[in-house]
């Protein structure tokens, strides 16, 4: 329970509506859409105006009390699970898109705008916001840039920190620090955007976000290819890339994937095949149809049992929402669902899928892969159930062998879910001693108290 004199100065700067430390408030904000043990904050705090959050920001600082700012806790590493006796901030109120600028191409948000109600808006005036995540129906944008978060179209659009063009975020302090433009150049100062990207709520806490935007493509064209041997599937995606196109979209469906989605939905997938490329292309008319022309080969080329192409809109929908349900319809099985984001260079994926198949034999485990092939970036995604001791022994020992894997392969430890508690471990093994004790001395020099969402990244190697 938190103290009265402390919720009373919270109070003061939201209102009593906007501060919650009953238990059963405490306890919904304990975990996120990671498998990690839950841990209860003192006090749940909903700011409805920006220039709160850095006052609860400077509350919290005077007080030395750990806070952990929070979007809607989509994140699979453990980025807003709160420290015990901590402060949970929440971003839903602060939704307003404050300037979606049409003729210089940039929007400006708060950091609790949903990113697909923004990518609406977006698309209502014309233009186009890539950045899809998944979960983009409640992700929202804050948590978006904290994550540096990616989607299906990150093979040719790239992902959140290519279209974060400025931010503005209180330090720890509780004072505003500005960085970026509304302009397409910008080198005033450090790369303040770049640093913020990805900080999973360690360095500061976003008020206000600058959004780059770009004129939609004129046409697309997507095709799912079935393939009977996944080797064969893995070896299409690098032989796309090779061949120099770069289709939108290039997503990964194992067999064990595609059976459960199409249970899940009844999508009418093919479930007897191996494995499944879905690929969209996309931009001019006429580089459209060449480019899907060249895709249907290279499918063919390298055994591919049929390309289908999507016949129209609703098709093309259909074929988007089955790669959508993957996790969804994963997580349905099992009590317990882990996915991993270990992601390696693209000509490495037919090795990585090898090793895949290896682990979940050797750990006596189920594994269902499906990605971002064209990224190298996977998801496999073990399915489980917690309670049982035995296998969960086993499940770490595979997320182990999983990160080995992906690192020996010159790939890394995140894609893009981000480092959280889940991977703080395994850091200095993808970077170095240095890299650490360096991340260490800037975090400590910007947040001495370590208040700003401990445990996460490095903070979990601070003494
Ligand atoms: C079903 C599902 C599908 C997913 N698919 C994808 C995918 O395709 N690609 C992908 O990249 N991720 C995916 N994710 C992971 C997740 O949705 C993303 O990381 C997303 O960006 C998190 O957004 P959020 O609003 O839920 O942030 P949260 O989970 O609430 O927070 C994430 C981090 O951001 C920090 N944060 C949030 N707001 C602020 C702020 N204002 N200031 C400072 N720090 C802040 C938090 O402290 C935390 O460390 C998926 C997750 C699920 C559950």
């Amino acid at each position: 329970m938190a103290d009265q004199a402390l919720l009373k100065e919270f109070e003061a700067v939201v209102g009593a509506d906007n501060v919650m430390s009953a238990e059963s408030d405490t306890h919904a904000y304990s975990y996120d859409a990671a498998v990690l043990d839950s841990v209860a904050p003192a006090v749940v705090v909903r700011p409805t105006e920006t220039e709160q959050l850095g006052q609860i920001t400077a509350l919290c600082n005077k007080h030395g009390l750990p806070l952990t700012v929070r979007g809607a806790g989509t994140n699979l590493s453990g980025g807003t699970i709160p420290s015990k006796g901590g402060v949970v901030v929440l971003t839903g109120a602060l939704n307003k898109v404050i300037e979606l600028n049409t003729d210089d191409l940039y929007a400006i948000v708060q950091p609790g705008v949903v990113t697909a109600k923004f990518a609406a808006d977006v698309a209502a005036k014309g233009l186009f916001y890539p950045p899809d995540p998944g979960s983009q129906a409640v992700s929202t944008l804050g948590g978006n840039v904290a994550e540096n978060a990616g989607g299906l179209r990150g093979l040719k659009y790239g992902v959140t920190k290519d279209y974060l063009m400025g931010i503005s975020f209180f330090d720890v302090d509780g004072n505003l620090v500005k960085s970026g433009s509304r302009t397409v150049k910008c080198v005033t100062g450090y790369n303040l955007p770049g640093l913020m990207t990805a900080s999973e709520g360690t360095l500061g806490v976003f008020n206000e976000l600058t959004l780059k935007l770009i004129p939609p493509p004129q046409a697309a064209q997507s095709m799912m290819a079935v393939f009977d041997d996944v080797q064969a599937a893995s070896k299409t995606v690098s032989a796309i890339i090779a061949a120099k196109i770069l289709p939108a979209t290039l997503e990964f469906m194992d067999n064990f994937t595609i059976r459960t989605v199409d249970n899940f939905r009844k999508a009418g997938l093919p479930t007897d095949a191996a494995a499944l490329l879905l690929i969209e292309v996309d931009g001019h008319p006429a580089q459209v149809a060449e480019e899907a022309e060249k895709v249907e080969k290279i499918c063919s080329e390298h055994g591919a049992r049929s390309v289908d192409v999507a016949r129209d809109a609703d098709h093309r929908a259909k074929v988007w929402q089955a790669r959508r349900d993957a996790l969804p319809a994963l997580a349905n099985l099992k009590p317990t669902c882990v996915l991993e984001d270990a992601t390696v260079p693209r000509s490495k994926i037919p090795a990585m899928m090898q090793a895949l198949d290896r682990i979940s034999k050797e750990f006596k485990l189920t594994i269902g892969t499906f990605g971002h092939a064209g990224d190298g970036n996977l998801h496999p995604t073990i399915l489980t159930d917690k309670r049982n001791h035995d296998e969960w022994v086993r499940v770490e020992k595979a997320i182990d062998a999983i990160f080995d894997e992906a690192l020996a392969m010159g790939g890394t430890l995140s894609g893009e879910h981000g480092i959280g508690m889940a991977k703080a471990k395994y850091m200095e093994q993808e970077t170095s001693r240095a890299t650490i004790e360096f991340s260490r001395r800037m975090k400590k020099s910007l947040d001495p108290k370590g208040i700003l969402n401990p445990g996460k990244i490095i903070s979990a190697l601070l003494d």
